[in-house]
Protein backbone atom coordinates (compact mmCIF):
# COMPACT_ATOMS: atom_id res chain seq x y z
CA UNK A 1 0.00 0.00 0.00
CA UNK A 2 1.41 3.23 -0.81
CA UNK A 3 -0.81 5.36 1.67
CA UNK A 4 2.62 5.47 3.97
CA UNK A 5 5.44 7.38 3.76
CA UNK A 6 8.00 5.13 4.30
CA UNK A 7 10.40 7.43 2.55
CA UNK A 8 10.37 9.95 5.39
CA UNK A 9 11.85 7.34 7.77
CA UNK A 10 15.31 8.71 9.02
CA UNK A 11 17.69 7.77 11.72
CA UNK A 12 18.84 10.49 13.57
CA UNK A 13 21.63 10.75 15.66
CA UNK A 14 21.29 12.39 19.07
CA UNK A 15 23.37 14.41 20.34
CA UNK A 16 26.30 13.57 21.88
CA UNK A 17 26.56 15.63 24.73
CA UNK A 18 23.14 14.47 25.36
CA UNK A 19 24.62 11.07 26.49
CA UNK A 20 28.08 12.49 27.59
CA UNK A 21 30.14 10.55 24.78
CA UNK A 22 29.76 7.37 26.70
CA UNK A 23 28.45 5.09 24.00
CA UNK A 24 29.89 4.51 20.30
CA UNK A 25 26.42 5.57 18.56
CA UNK A 26 23.12 6.57 20.21
CA UNK A 27 20.73 6.65 16.80
CA UNK A 28 17.04 6.79 16.80
CA UNK A 29 14.89 5.42 13.91
CA UNK A 30 12.03 7.70 13.20
CA UNK A 31 9.48 5.18 12.85
CA UNK A 32 6.91 7.98 14.12
CA UNK A 33 7.16 9.73 10.73
CA UNK A 34 5.61 6.80 8.37
CA UNK A 35 2.27 8.61 9.18
CA UNK A 36 1.06 11.33 11.11
CA UNK A 37 -2.21 9.59 12.46
CA UNK A 38 -1.03 5.63 11.89
CA UNK A 39 2.03 6.08 13.10
CA UNK A 40 5.33 4.07 13.90
CA UNK A 41 4.98 0.19 14.59
CA UNK A 42 1.05 0.34 14.35
CA UNK A 43 1.20 0.02 10.32
CA UNK A 44 3.69 -2.58 10.48
CA UNK A 45 1.49 -4.51 12.87
CA UNK A 46 -1.56 -4.08 10.94
CA UNK A 47 -0.29 -4.30 7.22
CA UNK A 48 -0.49 -7.68 6.77
CA UNK A 49 -3.77 -7.90 8.72
CA UNK A 50 -5.53 -5.93 6.61
CA UNK A 51 -3.74 -7.33 3.06
CA UNK A 52 -5.32 -10.52 4.81
CA UNK A 53 -9.09 -9.23 5.18
CA UNK A 54 -8.92 -7.72 2.05
CA UNK A 55 -7.33 -10.78 0.02
CA UNK A 56 -10.26 -12.98 1.75
CA UNK A 57 -12.79 -10.37 0.94
CA UNK A 58 -13.73 -9.16 4.28
CA UNK A 59 -15.28 -6.34 4.69
CA UNK A 60 -15.23 -5.05 8.46
CA UNK A 61 -12.30 -4.80 10.54
CA UNK A 62 -12.90 -5.25 14.48
CA UNK A 63 -10.83 -4.64 17.08
CA UNK A 64 -9.65 -3.49 20.72
CA UNK A 65 -8.90 -0.91 22.83
CA UNK A 66 -8.79 1.64 25.82
CA UNK A 67 -9.58 5.38 25.10
CA UNK A 68 -6.44 6.61 24.19
CA UNK A 69 -5.63 3.60 22.05
CA UNK A 70 -2.75 4.62 19.62
CA UNK A 71 -3.89 0.92 18.17
CA UNK A 72 -7.75 1.67 17.79
CA UNK A 73 -6.92 5.33 15.99
CA UNK A 74 -4.22 3.64 13.40
CA UNK A 75 -6.82 0.72 13.03
CA UNK A 76 -9.67 3.10 12.50
CA UNK A 77 -7.58 5.21 9.65
CA UNK A 78 -5.98 2.40 8.13
CA UNK A 79 -9.44 0.61 7.43
CA UNK A 80 -10.83 3.67 6.13
CA UNK A 81 -7.79 4.11 3.61
CA UNK A 82 -7.83 0.70 2.49
CA UNK A 83 -11.87 0.76 2.11
CA UNK A 84 -12.56 -0.99 4.59
CA UNK A 85 -15.32 -0.66 7.29
CA UNK A 86 -13.94 -0.53 11.25
CA UNK A 87 -14.92 -1.59 14.27
CA UNK A 88 -13.23 -0.54 17.44
CA UNK A 89 -14.58 -2.64 20.96
CA UNK A 90 -13.56 0.00 23.77
CA UNK A 91 -13.20 -1.19 27.54
CA UNK A 92 -15.39 0.78 29.99
CA UNK A 93 -17.40 4.15 29.14
CA UNK A 94 -16.90 7.29 27.99
CA UNK A 95 -20.08 9.93 27.78
CA UNK A 96 -17.56 12.48 26.96
CA UNK A 97 -15.05 11.17 23.38
CA UNK A 98 -11.24 11.41 24.73
CA UNK A 99 -9.37 13.07 21.55
CA UNK A 100 -8.41 9.84 20.66
CA UNK A 101 -12.10 8.25 20.41
CA UNK A 102 -13.48 11.25 18.82
CA UNK A 103 -10.68 10.25 15.68
CA UNK A 104 -11.89 7.26 15.83
CA UNK A 105 -14.78 8.04 14.85
CA UNK A 106 -14.04 10.96 12.28
CA UNK A 107 -12.02 8.20 10.96
CA UNK A 108 -15.96 6.59 10.62
CA UNK A 109 -15.17 3.80 12.98
CA UNK A 110 -18.19 2.32 15.22
CA UNK A 111 -17.22 2.41 18.62
CA UNK A 112 -18.94 -0.68 20.97
CA UNK A 113 -18.04 0.15 25.26
CA UNK A 114 -18.28 -3.05 26.76
CA UNK A 115 -17.12 -3.55 30.79
CA UNK A 116 -14.23 -5.18 31.61
CA UNK A 117 -15.23 -8.38 32.22
CA UNK A 118 -16.57 -8.21 28.21
CA UNK A 119 -13.61 -7.01 27.22
CA UNK A 120 -11.73 -9.56 28.77
CA UNK A 121 -13.63 -12.03 26.98
CA UNK A 122 -11.60 -10.93 23.61
CA UNK A 123 -10.25 -14.49 22.11
CA UNK A 124 -12.93 -16.43 23.32
CA UNK A 125 -14.56 -18.21 20.09
CA UNK A 126 -18.04 -17.78 21.42
CA UNK A 127 -18.12 -13.99 21.84
CA UNK A 128 -16.09 -13.57 18.97
CA UNK A 129 -19.14 -15.35 17.27
CA UNK A 130 -21.47 -13.30 18.65
CA UNK A 131 -19.76 -10.25 17.75
CA UNK A 132 -19.16 -11.60 14.08
CA UNK A 133 -23.02 -12.22 14.02
CA UNK A 134 -23.90 -8.33 14.31
CA UNK A 135 -21.68 -7.19 10.75
CA UNK A 136 -20.85 -8.11 7.41
CA UNK A 137 -18.19 -10.90 6.97
CA UNK A 138 -15.84 -9.65 9.97
CA UNK A 139 -12.31 -9.70 10.53
CA UNK A 140 -10.75 -9.66 14.34
CA UNK A 141 -7.47 -8.11 15.21
CA UNK A 142 -6.82 -8.64 18.74
CA UNK A 143 -5.60 -6.01 20.61
CA UNK A 144 -2.65 -4.45 20.26
CA UNK A 145 -2.18 -6.16 16.57
CA UNK A 146 -0.62 -9.35 18.83
CA UNK A 147 -1.59 -12.31 16.18
CA UNK A 148 0.83 -13.99 13.68
CA UNK A 149 0.23 -11.63 11.00
CA UNK A 150 1.37 -8.22 13.37
CA UNK A 151 4.21 -10.07 14.28
CA UNK A 152 5.35 -10.91 10.93
CA UNK A 153 4.27 -7.17 9.62
CA UNK A 154 6.63 -5.85 12.78
CA UNK A 155 9.13 -7.91 11.60
CA UNK A 156 9.32 -5.51 7.94
CA UNK A 157 10.82 -3.34 10.59
CA UNK A 158 14.04 -4.87 10.42
CA UNK A 159 14.91 -3.49 7.06
CA UNK A 160 15.42 -0.07 8.57
CA UNK A 161 18.37 -1.57 10.95
CA UNK A 162 21.68 -2.14 10.51
CA UNK A 163 24.07 -5.04 11.28
CA UNK A 164 26.70 -2.87 12.56
CA UNK A 165 24.13 -1.72 15.72
CA UNK A 166 25.22 -3.89 19.00
CA UNK A 167 21.80 -2.71 20.72
CA UNK A 168 18.33 -2.27 19.01
CA UNK A 169 16.22 -0.41 21.85
CA UNK A 170 12.23 -0.21 21.55
CA UNK A 171 9.33 0.00 23.89
CA UNK A 172 6.86 -2.71 24.92
CA UNK A 173 3.22 -3.11 25.44
CA UNK A 174 2.00 -6.61 23.91
CA UNK A 175 5.51 -6.86 23.23
CA UNK A 176 4.20 -7.97 18.98
CA UNK A 177 6.97 -5.54 17.91
CA UNK A 178 9.62 -6.86 19.82
CA UNK A 179 8.90 -10.49 18.73
CA UNK A 180 9.00 -9.50 15.06
CA UNK A 181 12.45 -7.34 14.98
CA UNK A 182 13.80 -10.06 17.61
CA UNK A 183 13.13 -13.02 15.29
CA UNK A 184 14.02 -10.66 11.80
CA UNK A 185 17.52 -9.21 13.06
CA UNK A 186 20.95 -10.60 13.38
CA UNK A 187 20.60 -13.25 16.54
CA UNK A 188 24.33 -11.25 18.01
CA UNK A 189 22.28 -8.07 18.08
CA UNK A 190 20.75 -7.74 21.80
CA UNK A 191 17.17 -6.55 21.48
CA UNK A 192 16.25 -4.43 24.71
CA UNK A 193 12.00 -3.81 25.25
CA UNK A 194 11.73 -1.11 27.92
CA UNK A 195 8.17 -1.69 29.84
CA UNK A 196 5.94 1.57 30.35
CA UNK A 197 3.84 -0.31 32.84
CA UNK A 198 4.61 -1.71 36.40
CA UNK A 199 6.26 -5.24 36.27
CA UNK A 200 6.11 -5.31 32.72
CA UNK A 201 8.73 -8.28 32.39
CA UNK A 202 5.31 -10.27 33.01
CA UNK A 203 5.24 -9.98 28.93
CA UNK A 204 8.74 -12.37 28.69
CA UNK A 205 6.10 -15.40 28.71
CA UNK A 206 3.95 -13.34 25.88
CA UNK A 207 7.19 -13.08 24.03
CA UNK A 208 9.20 -16.60 24.26
CA UNK A 209 7.25 -18.65 22.83
CA UNK A 210 6.71 -16.59 19.69
CA UNK A 211 10.49 -16.35 18.89
CA UNK A 212 12.20 -18.60 16.67
CA UNK A 213 14.59 -21.30 17.10
CA UNK A 214 17.90 -19.20 16.31
CA UNK A 215 16.21 -15.98 18.27
CA UNK A 216 15.80 -17.39 21.52
CA UNK A 217 18.59 -14.95 22.99
CA UNK A 218 19.67 -11.69 23.44
CA UNK A 219 16.49 -9.71 24.65
CA UNK A 220 15.62 -8.40 27.52
CA UNK A 221 13.23 -6.59 28.81
CA UNK A 222 13.07 -3.43 31.06
CA UNK A 223 10.91 -1.78 33.84
CA UNK A 224 11.95 0.36 36.16
CA UNK A 225 11.15 3.42 34.24
CA UNK A 226 7.13 3.18 34.36
CA UNK A 227 6.25 6.34 36.31
CA UNK A 228 4.02 4.81 38.77
CA UNK A 229 2.14 2.95 36.28
CA UNK A 230 0.81 2.24 32.09
CA UNK A 231 -0.62 5.96 31.51
CA UNK A 232 0.96 7.48 34.40
CA UNK A 233 2.99 10.16 34.36
CA UNK A 234 4.73 13.06 36.62
CA UNK A 235 6.16 16.85 36.48
CA UNK A 236 9.72 15.02 35.52
CA UNK A 237 8.73 13.24 32.92
CA UNK A 238 7.35 16.57 31.24
CA UNK A 239 10.14 18.41 31.61
CA UNK A 240 12.65 15.31 30.50
CA UNK A 241 10.37 15.27 26.97
CA UNK A 242 10.94 18.86 26.57
CA UNK A 243 14.67 18.53 27.31
CA UNK A 244 15.31 16.17 25.03
CA UNK A 245 13.25 17.29 22.33
CA UNK A 246 14.99 20.80 22.87
CA UNK A 247 18.56 18.95 22.28
CA UNK A 248 17.90 16.76 19.94
CA UNK A 249 14.87 17.94 18.11
CA UNK A 250 12.80 14.99 18.75
CA UNK A 251 9.15 14.68 20.17
CA UNK A 252 8.48 11.94 22.10
CA UNK A 253 5.51 11.01 23.64
CA UNK A 254 4.10 10.84 27.42
CA UNK A 255 3.53 7.07 27.45
CA UNK A 256 5.82 4.70 25.79
CA UNK A 257 9.31 6.72 23.96
CA UNK A 258 9.58 8.73 26.69
CA UNK A 259 9.88 6.23 29.31
CA UNK A 260 12.00 4.25 27.24
CA UNK A 261 14.39 7.42 26.41
CA UNK A 262 14.59 7.99 30.39
CA UNK A 263 15.47 4.56 30.93
CA UNK A 264 17.82 4.29 28.23
CA UNK A 265 19.61 7.67 29.56
CA UNK A 266 19.58 5.96 33.24
CA UNK A 267 21.26 3.03 31.82
CA UNK A 268 24.33 4.74 29.95
CA UNK A 269 24.80 7.08 33.12
CA UNK A 270 25.08 3.81 35.31
CA UNK A 271 27.51 2.42 32.25
CA UNK A 272 25.27 -0.66 31.60
CA UNK A 273 26.88 -0.34 28.08
CA UNK A 274 30.45 -0.23 27.02
CA UNK A 275 32.39 2.94 25.04
CA UNK A 276 32.48 0.72 21.50
CA UNK A 277 28.28 -0.10 21.90
CA UNK A 278 26.22 1.34 18.85
CA UNK A 279 22.71 1.98 19.68
CA UNK A 280 19.51 2.07 17.44
CA UNK A 281 16.91 3.25 19.62
CA UNK A 282 13.50 3.02 18.09
CA UNK A 283 10.77 5.77 17.75
CA UNK A 284 7.46 3.85 17.77
CA UNK A 285 5.28 6.80 17.11
CA UNK A 286 2.29 7.40 19.22
CA UNK A 287 2.36 11.79 19.36
CA UNK A 288 -1.31 11.52 18.90
CA UNK A 289 -1.22 10.92 23.03
CA UNK A 290 0.33 13.95 23.49
CA UNK A 291 -3.07 16.26 22.89
CA UNK A 292 -4.04 15.57 26.59
CA UNK A 293 -0.90 16.14 28.35
CA UNK A 294 -0.18 20.00 29.86
CA UNK A 295 3.18 21.41 29.85
CA UNK A 296 5.00 20.26 26.24
CA UNK A 297 6.72 22.72 24.58
CA UNK A 298 5.46 20.98 21.32
C1 LIG B 1 1.59 0.41 20.77
C2 LIG B 1 2.88 1.07 21.03
C3 LIG B 1 3.99 0.36 21.54
C4 LIG B 1 3.90 -1.09 21.94
O1 LIG B 1 3.93 -2.00 20.87
P1 LIG B 1 3.74 -3.56 21.12
O2 LIG B 1 3.93 -4.17 19.80
O3 LIG B 1 2.33 -3.75 21.61
O4 LIG B 1 4.70 -4.01 22.12
C5 LIG B 1 5.17 1.04 21.70
N1 LIG B 1 5.28 2.34 21.40
C6 LIG B 1 4.23 3.07 20.94
C7 LIG B 1 4.42 4.51 20.67
C8 LIG B 1 3.01 2.46 20.74
O5 LIG B 1 1.98 3.19 20.29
Amino acid sequence: MDIMHEDRVIIQSLYPAWYEFRVHTLDMLRLDLVHPVISGNKWYKLRLNIMQAKDHGYKTILTFGGGYSNHLIATACTARLSGLKSVGIVRGKYPVLTPTLRNCVEEGMELIFVTKEDYERQGEPEWEQQLAAQFDSLYIVPEGGANEWGRKGAGLISKFIKPHYTHILLSVGTGTTLCGIRNKTNPQQHVMGFAPMKQGTYLTDHIAPHLDQEHKENWSLHDNWHFGGFGKWNPELIAFMNDFYAVNNIPLDIIYTSKMMYGVRDLINNNHFSETDKLLCIHTGGLQGNVSVEGLVY
